[in-house]
């Protein structure tokens, strides 16, 4: 059994018990925990088998160890990624799959959650030793008055997306009088995160230095722009404690050409692929996200998507498969044990290593500016 992701086996017998904080839970301890306990009968998915945990008394079948769990409509999970991830609307993807608005957002909502906990096991295993360029990527919720900065972190050659968190920022800039007014109108009316971007600099640090911390033969090498609210944020972070030969920074003016000799090549290559494969993202879009929170939500997907499906080399350079994750050093048989799995054992919050923009996101608490609108997830999204 995976220890992350698993299905019920050949006889349908469970992996572990659903409820978190259950002895069974993360892994049973005993080898006849459950007892079967009949049948349900579902439309989507036939007569199902239903199971009783004997420790925590917690009902459940097949089905609640499926990606699918709830749904009443089958969708295929790999092509839904694949056109989510070509520039898709959520609207093309509702008449394509034949969902409502509504399902296509539970659908990205679910595989997303799958992203966030498949990438949070196997970013682990990246190669430390690649530098780590950072940057902030501009878009908007909601509408222009509410830009956006998608702060990633992604490795040096193998432009491995490592982590990304959302901060919502004031509309700066050149506006026209009217603008400025609407803008004073939503001023009075929103609240601004003060030192966002601070906080989602330390976010990103705060994943490398867990999964990848510094050592003496091996410094952590950081490349970004000049903003002084990096600098800050370093400066009270852990890691700007460690010295120069444990941290290194390397600062690139972001005036220099954006060409792929440029230090900050691998964000700079992540906007442009951003832009170009989100429709939320478009320039001129009318896809933009209208929350936050599902603006991340397909973030990660769309992620996922191109660390571990999509080739590192594209176009004519021939035989090279490889993905992204593998050039960032994550062993092909951790990736494949994975893949799979992916589209259809659910994954757990309770049983997924998250990191603090990583819980944010699959719990949809990404304010969106302007409305009390946190995310809605279901009560079994938190198990
Ligand atoms: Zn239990």
């Amino acid at each position: 059994m995976h220890k992350l992701l698993a299905l019920p086996g050949p006889t349908l017998d469970p992996p572990f018990c659903p409820r978190p904080g259950c002895v069974h839970h993360l892994s049973p301890v005993e080898q006849s925990w459950f007892e079967r306990d009949g049948h349900h009968e579902t439309r989507a998915f036939g007569s199902v088998p239903r199971f009783r945990c004997k420790a925590c008394g917690r009902n459940f079948s097949t089905q609640t160890f499926r990606v699918d769990y709830y749904a009443k409509k089958v969708v295929d999970y790999r092509e839904f990624e694949e056109l989510l991830a070509s520039s898709m609307s959520g609207r093309a993807l509702g008449r394509h799959f034949g969902l409502s608005p509504d399902s296509v957002q539970n659908r990205v909502d679910r595989l997303s959650r799958q992203a966030l906990a498949v990438h949070s096991h196997l970013r682990a295993f990246a190669d430390p030793r690649e530098p780590v360029a950072i940057d902030g990527f501009q878009s908007f919720d909601r509408s222009q008055f509410f830009p956006n900065n998608i702060t990633i972190s992604v490795a040096g050659d193998s432009r491995f997306l490592l982590e990304a968190t959302h901060a919502t920022l004031r509309r700066s800039g050149s506006m026209t009088t009217d603008q400025k007014a609407k803008r004073a109108a939503h001023d009075r009316a929103v609240a601004y995160e003060a030192s966002a971007i601070e906080r989602s600099f330390a976010e990103l640090l705060d994943q490398l230095a867990r999964d990848r911390p510094p050592r003496k033969d091996q410094p952590l090498v950081l490349v970004t722009d000049l903003k002084k609210e990096y600098t800050s944020a370093l400066a009270a972070h852990p890691l700007g404690s460690l010295g120069k030969d444990r941290v290194a920074r390397v600062l690139v003016s972001s005036r220099k050409p954006r060409t792929g000799w440029n230090p900050l090549f691998p964000v700079n290559y992540w906007d442009r692929e951003l832009r170009k494969d989100q429709a939320a993202h478009r320039r001129e879009t009318t896809c933009h996200a209208r929350s936050a929170s599902n603006g991340m939500a397909r973030f990660w997907c769309y992620a996922r998507y191109h660390n571990y499906r999509k080739r590192y080399l594209v176009g004519s350079r021939g035989n090279d498969r490889r993905k992204h994750a593998d050039v960032a050093g994550i062993p092909k048989g951790v990736r494949l044990g994975l893949e799979g799995l992916f589209y259809q054992a659910r994954a757990f919050f309770s049983r997924s290593s998250l990191t603090t923009p990583g819980m944010r996101a699959w719990l949809k608490l990404f304010p969106t500016p302007g409305t009390d609108w946190i995310g809605r997830i279901p009560a079994y999204a938190l198990d």
